[in-house]
């Protein structure tokens, strides 16, 4: 599949994969059955947005914590910020965690812009535009803190562990809560979530050994911040 470079911020580049195009036309086509046209199209600047933003809070911590700039790949699972680095247990923490909360962040700015700034609630576009946008953030907050792999929850989980057990057991340990989760919580979508390699190739999480072997194996050295969503 293609991609399309779509710029940097200092230094970090933001590239879109078609599988993205195709998520968001599959998204608002679902949608228009629902809920019309106008609303559907919608869509297409919420999961922009959001996912975007998401993955600049995970770069910006990178960043922050002088990592260096990363790579951001808007694709057909949401989004992927990859780094190499050797960062310490709460570095990595606090980087999975910046997704999530900048997601709940950005909802609460525009839940209060909505309210401060009548004229935004008087015109059509902005009316229907930011508490979507808003809601979608808050959805995708909490899905991402979902303790399961490739999840931020699960990479939070991991990470607090490695601060005080060593990295397999912290492994082990998260892996374990991820599959139980997985399958005491009914969570359709994960069923056909594909599992990000780090290469930037695309399996599923059907329990493949291999890719998933693939995944764990760079994962646990550390260097990859890869992440769904
Ligand atoms: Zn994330």
């Amino acid at each position: 599949m293609g991609r399309i470079h779509l710029g940097s911020i200092f230094g970090t580049t933001i590239d879109l994969d078609f599988s993205f195009i195709i998520l968001i036309i599959f998204w608002v086509m679902s949608e228009i059955q629902a809920a019309g046209v106008r609303y559907a199209l919608l869509w297409i600047p919420v999961l922009f947005i959001s996912v975007l933003f998401h993955e600049l809070a995970h770069a910006s911590m990178i960043g922050i914590f002088g990592f260096g700039p990363s790579h951001i790949l808007l694709q057909g699972i949401g989004g992927v910020t990859v780094n190499e680095r050797r960062a310490r247990p709460w570095q990595d923490l606090f980087i999975s965690a910046a997704g999530p909360l900048s997601s709940f962040l950005l909802a609460f700015a525009i839940r209060a812009a909505f309210v401060a700034i009548p004229r935004m609630q008087h015109d059509p576009f902005f009316a229907a535009l930011l508490p979507l946008l808003a809601q979608a953030n808050i959805v995708w907050g909490f899905f991402n803190l979902l303790p399961v792999l490739p999840l931020d929850g699960y990479g939070i989980v991991r990470n607090f562990l490695r601060m005080f057990l060593n990295e397999r057991l912290a492994f082990v340990i998260s892996i374990w809560l991820s599959m139980i989760v997985v399958h005491s919580v009914e969570l359709p979508a994960m069923a056909v979530l594909p599992l990000l390699q780090p290469d930037g190739r695309l399996g599923h999480n059907d329990g493949n050994s291999s890719v998933m072997g693939q995944y764990v194996a760079s994962n646990v050295t550390g260097v990859w911040a890869v992440h769904g969503l």
